[in-house]
C-alpha cells in the first residue's frame, strides 16, 4: 500500500491506543486515529460484526479511563465513524 504521511521510522506504526488518554501511540490523535480506522476496516473487512465488538470493548475500557466530559461522546467516537451498511438485516 502507498501510505501518503509514509514515515521510514522503525519501531511502532501500530496507532495502538495509549491508556488512559486513549490517544493513538504513533500520531498522538484521538484514538480510533484516521490512520487506524482504514486498517481496522481492511483488517475486518470480512467481518464487520467482529470489528463492532472489538471497538464495543475498547469503548467499554476507555469509559473506564476517560473522564466523563459532556462535549464528547465516546460512543460517537468509537463506533459512530464506521460505515453503514444498510444491506445488512
Ligand atoms: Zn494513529
Amino acid at each position: 500500500m502507498t501510505g501518503a504521511a509514509e514515515s521510514s521510522v522503525s519501531g511502532t506504526d501500530e496507532h495502538a491506543p495509549l491508556a488512559p488518554g486513549w490517544t493513538c501511540d504513533t500520531c498522538g490523535a484521538d484514538w480510533p486515529c484516521a490512520a487506524k480506522r482504514s486498517r481496522l476496516l481492511a483488517e475486518y473487512r470480512a467481518d464487520r460484526a467482529m470489528l463492532s465488538v472489538y471497538l464495543g470493548s475498547c469503548l467499554a475500557a476507555a469509559a473506564q479511563d476517560l473522564p466523563p466530559s459532556p462535549g464528547t461522546c465516546l460512543q460517537d467516537r468509537f463506533i459512530g465513524w464506521l460505515p453503514r451498511n444498510p444491506r445488512v438485516s
